[in-house]
């Protein structure tokens, strides 16, 4: 049987219908906004979005959080702990806990057990201690200075206000990065409310900070999953406060206003999704015609998947392995499984610090690639004795199974840099025979009878997201291509978005783009008129067709 979540990238990829052309408030409003160059881009624009058609049959079921899940207001630890799994794998996958400077070690008491005031007497928040927000400040102002583009949209953009009456839900990542796209929001008119979409990846000051300037957020680092859901309610279910738009990452929150508040969801203008997780839903829900609000898919824009995945991978691998084990690269053997966009930006970082990288590839075009850019192609068994480092990059599972464990060498580092943990078969490993010890956070050597030590990373999970910090500027990309959709479905026209999951234009992407290349002081060239004709092409772009690959 065909796995959903490929069918479901398959069709994002393939062509699709486009909406009825019409002004499209965000490139009009993008337009005023920019440097001569991004006016240029943005100046005479086709709209469309682009709808994927929803034609192939369901063979999934959306896994929902069971419906009668309740939680309690005060629950002991235990009870908070004792829940099903039903939270969405991302929400688990543990996130930049390097990223945090926050000890929250040293405060036992559940958030939800203290009462907090910030400084404008407002206790219409919960987080781990509102006393860090001076710290998060400074978080955030970090942050900002290398998210230049999204400041500047912020700030030509708000005397306009796109987002007034704007009531945000978000659910994603709270980290300074994040923190800096929330103000923004603010700063063009919305009002936000904000919680965690992962139970670790919280940093606990800048929450505070958001909360002190006045967004109403719901998260600490090292929630339970009760603590999850209920964070996630107080965001959506307060007095006097209905939310009109959602930003999402992974789906959790779509999925509980869905389920719980079917009255509230149906008046939602629009949802932004980020994750390959939380789109998938949003197709799934499509297809059984159940979605009633439109949706933007921003995780299969361009500039997603070409910065996100790449740069920021070839970015942050090598730190998270130097910050884990110390280790050295040059000519340490290290075998990369799957040459994605994630393995590509691997395997360009290793190489370049003198590694002799192997990759392994299930499909003869990406094998190619990586023949063709000097990586020796093997099967992971061919190299699995001599190797000192396995990175797996797949998206896929059991890529590297107990048996090939039990063969790799005493010392050996093995670590995934996919989305879900379950690349590397770390369940196998939990057995009477093997024992495993906790070295550093986030470090266990999994100690064989024989004495054989392997040191596995983050338990499996993302390597770079559990172990290091990632580059700001890429967030920045993501976090400007989530802005400009929120805007544009919050603008639009009753009737451009239907009840369907929609693509960001060519020319928002390339719009994203523009705006960021202000800070290398890059200057594009312009086509001339004659060069435009005879390229079939506006001079203002889209400057290639939809499925061109890049
Ligand atoms: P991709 O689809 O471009 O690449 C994955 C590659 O793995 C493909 O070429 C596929 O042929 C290959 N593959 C599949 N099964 C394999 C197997 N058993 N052995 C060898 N190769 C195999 O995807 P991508 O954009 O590179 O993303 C890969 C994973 O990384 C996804 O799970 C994605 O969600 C995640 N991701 C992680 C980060 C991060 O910061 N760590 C960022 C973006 C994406």
């Amino acid at each position: 049987m065909s796995d959903p979540a490929v069918e479901a990238k398959a069709e994002v990829k393939q062509a699709s219908k486009e909406v009825k052309e019409s002004e499209n408030v965000a490139e009009k409003y993008s337009a005023m906004t920019v440097s001569k160059n991004s006016e240029m881009m943005m100046g005479d624009l086709s709209p469309a979005f682009s709808a994927v058609p929803t034609h192939k049959p369901v063979k999934k079921q959306i896994q929902f959080v069971a419906d009668k899940q309740e939680f309690s207001r005060f629950p002991t630890k235990a009870g908070r702990r004792s829940l099903s799994r039903s939270i969405s794998q991302s929400s688990t996958d543990s996130y930049s806990s390097a990223a945090s400077y926050t000890d929250s070690s040293d405060d036992e008491t559940s958030p939800r057990d203290k009462t907090q005031v910030n400084s404008k007497g407002s206790s219409d928040f919960c987080v781990k201690n509102i006393k860090q927000a001076e710290f998060g400040r400074r978080e955030i102002e970090i942050a900002e200075q290398d998210m230049s583009a999204l400041i500047s949209l912020r700030k030509r953009a708000q005397s306009e206000k796109p987002l007034a009456g704007a009531k945000i839900v978000g659910c994603t990542h709270i980290t300074a990065q994040t923190a800096v796209l929330i103000e923004t929001l603010v700063a063009l008119g919305a009002q936000c409310r904000w919680t965690a979409c992962n139970i670790y990846s919280t940093q606990n000051e800048v929450a505070a900070a958001l909360c002190e300037s006045g967004v109403a957020v719901f998260a600490w680092k090292g929630e339970s999953e009760d603590d999850f859901w209920w964070c996630i309610d107080r965001c959506v279910n307060t007095e006097g406060w209905q939310p009109n738009m959602i930003l999402d990452d992974g789906g959790d929150l779509t999925h509980w206003m869905y389920k719980k508040y079917p009255n509230v969801f149906k008046k939602i203008r629009g949802i932004v999704e980020e994750s390959v997780t939380g789109v998938h839903r949003l197709y799934q829900l499509s297809k059984a015609g159940k979605l009633c609000v439109p949706a933007m898919n921003v995780n299969d824009s361009v500039t997603k998947q070409k910065f996100d995945n790449l740069y920021c991978c070839r970015e942050s691998i090598l730190d998270g392995l130097k910050r884990t084990t110390d280790v050295m690269f040059g000519g340490k053997q290290v075998v990369v499984c799957g040459y994605g966009e994630v393995g590509k930006g691997c395997c360009a970082a290793l190489k370049a610090l003198g590694a002799i990288v192997y990759v392994t590839e299930i499909d003869p075009i990406c094998a190619l690639q990586a023949c063709m850019d000097g990586f020796r192609v093997v099967k992971l068994n061919e190299v699995i004795r001599q190797v000192d480092v396995i990175i797996t990059c797949t998206g896929n599972k059991n890529v590297v199974t107990r048996d090939q464990l039990d063969r790799m060498k005493n010392g050996s580092i093995v670590c995934n840099m996919g989305h879900s943990n379950t690349e590397i078969d770390v369940a196998s490993l939990r057995t009477p025979e093997l024992t495993w010890e906790r070295v550093r956070s986030q470090v266990d050597h999994v100690i064989w009878p024989d004495g054989k030590r392997v040191i596995l990373l983050a338990e499996g999970r993302l390597l770079n997201l559990s172990c290091s910090t990632v580059p700001t500027f890429v967030l920045s990309i993501t976090a400007t291509t989530q802005a400009l959709a929120l805007i544009e479905l919050y603008n639009a026209p009753e009737g451009r978005y239907k009840q369907d999951v929609y693509l960001l234009p060519k020319k928002m992407d390339e719009y994203v783009a523009s705006l960021h290349l202000a800070t290398f002081d890059a200057h594009l060239t312009e086509l001339s008129d004659e060069q435009a004709k005879y390229l079939g092409l506006n001079k203002n772009g889209p400057f290639k067709p939809n499925y061109y690959r890049y």
